[in-house]
């Protein structure tokens, strides 16, 4: 979905679309796509300056990274942007923390559907857990520890542990 630049109406535009993204366009490793992303978006020009604001839903599947079990992940994420044009950037060769994190534009266009598959792909965390208390899957024997299906944790009788366990516990 390419944005002419130039001929954005001056009051805007307002988009309401579904997108196809492959599992592949995915930054997450084994996440899948179970439906299309489907998001609406506001974009104005101001000067040079696109701004876009928008809202993206999806539903996804991830495997979580303690128990490798995969889970469903559903996003609803509000973002808000400020493109400029690329030639501006040319001007100025110093690269500042606050430049890096700028987006912007070439051509006179914007491609929407990159947009959203960026915004997409940043509400994604670091490491995806199904549950935040997921204890994952036993050291020593690999079974699920939630499931119960492990049984180790017993064997390990020294009360130092006990307490370690305890104030991570606390932490979360
Ligand atoms: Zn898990
Ligand atoms: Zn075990």
């Amino acid at each position: 979905m390419l944005i002419d630049i130039d001929r954005l109406p001056k009051e805007g535009l307002r988009l309401s679309g579904d997108f196809e993204f492959l599992n592949l366009d995915l930054v997450e490793e084994n996440a899948v796509v179970l439906e299309p992303a489907h998001a609406e978006i506001a974009v104005r020009l101001i000067g040079e300056e696109i701004l876009i604001r928008g809202e993206i839903t999806a539903q996804l599947s991830f495997v979580c990274s303690r128990c490798l079990i995969p889970f469903e992940f559903p996003v609803a994420s509000k973002f808000d942007l400020i493109y400029l044009p690329e030639e501006l950037d040319a001007l100025s060769e110093e690269l500042s923390d606050e430049k890096l994190g700028q987006m912007y534009y070439s051509g006179r266009q914007l491609d929407l559907r990159a947009v959203v598959l960026e915004q997409l792909n940043l509400t994604f965390p670091a490491k995806p857990l199904c549950a935040p208390g997921c204890e994952g899957i036993c050291a020593v024997c690999g079974e699920l520890i939630h499931d119960a299906a492990c049984s180790c944790l017993v064997k390990e009788s020294d009360p130092r542990w006990n307490k370690i366990k305890f104030n991570v516990r606390d932490k979360s």
